[in-house]
């Protein structure tokens, strides 16, 4: 199963202030660290699911917050900006799940980490009279590739937006309680890349079984690269965020 991984930094454990993702920030190289930890985790546990392939979008700000020399070398990143496809780079429809790793709710979130859409400058982004944050955006560009969301991590505001937009079955993880938008109470960096970790297998390992059990039924014999890519169109419209 191929594995794609949007990375933010506002959602992440530790972090609560533009003071620490603004680069050259003071705190800036340590939120790095805490960003990267998250994500080698959700890598991790995405190859302890079945992941056979994964590659790692960098989606924050200038988007070159994630250092290569401590990625997990199983997986391949994406670095830098601009993009056309932005905090989705290079998502197409061989990918069979999307995480997004250290998101945060959309703008005007009340006691959110951090909470904005895109900019500083933007308040209200609707999508056929839905309010709709990153994730919501990104989730719905992962669907027009027939890509299903399959995890979302963050403070208690994301997880809220991502089961109200995605469903209770989307695996959420919740890294840290925001108070307001400057503060949260945070788990542990060990307990957050824990639960990441844990979270990414179960999302995939249900992948597999979903592909699995689709097969069977189908009373076909499993032909990875077809039939998953067919399963997953099926499932993907029902898990947009639209
Ligand atoms: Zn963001």
């Amino acid at each position: 199963m191929r594995i794609y991984i949007s990375a933010d930094m506002e959602g992440v454990s530790g972090v609560v202030h533009s003071e620490q993702t603004a680069p050259g920030a003071r705190e800036y190289d340590r939120a790095c660290s805490l960003m990267l930890g998250e994500v080698n985790a959700a890598i991790a546990g995405a190859y302890e699911g079945g992941a056979t392939m994964v590659l790692v979008n960098d989606s924050h700000w200038n988007m070159r917050n994630l250092n290569l020399l401590e990625l997990d070398p199983r997986a391949e990143l994406i670095s830098g900006s601009t993009k056309p496809l932005s905090m989705m780079q290079d998502i197409d429809t061989g990918f069979d799940g999307a995480c997004f790793v250290g998101y945060h709710a959309r703008a005007g979130t009340a006691a959110a980490s951090i909470d904005h859409t895109y900019t500083g400058q933007i308040f209200r982004v609707e999508v056929n009279g839905r309010e709709l944050g990153e994730l919501g955006l990104n989730s719905l560009l992962a669907g027009s590739f027939a890509v299903p969301p399959i995890m979302a991590t963050g403070d208690q505001q994301l997880v809220a937006e991502a089961r109200e937009l995605l469903g209770e079955s989307l695996v959420t993880v919740q890294v840290k309680t925001a108070i307001g938008r400057n503060a949260a109470r945070c788990l542990s960096v060990a307990e957050a890349r824990r639960r990441i970790q844990a979270g990414a297998r179960a999302a995939v390992e249900r992948l597999g079984k979903q592909a699995d059990s689709a097969a069977t039924g189908a009373g076909i014999t499993k032909h990875p690269g077809r039939h998953l890519h067919e399963d997953r169109s099926g499932r993907a419209s029902g898990a947009g965020a639209g």
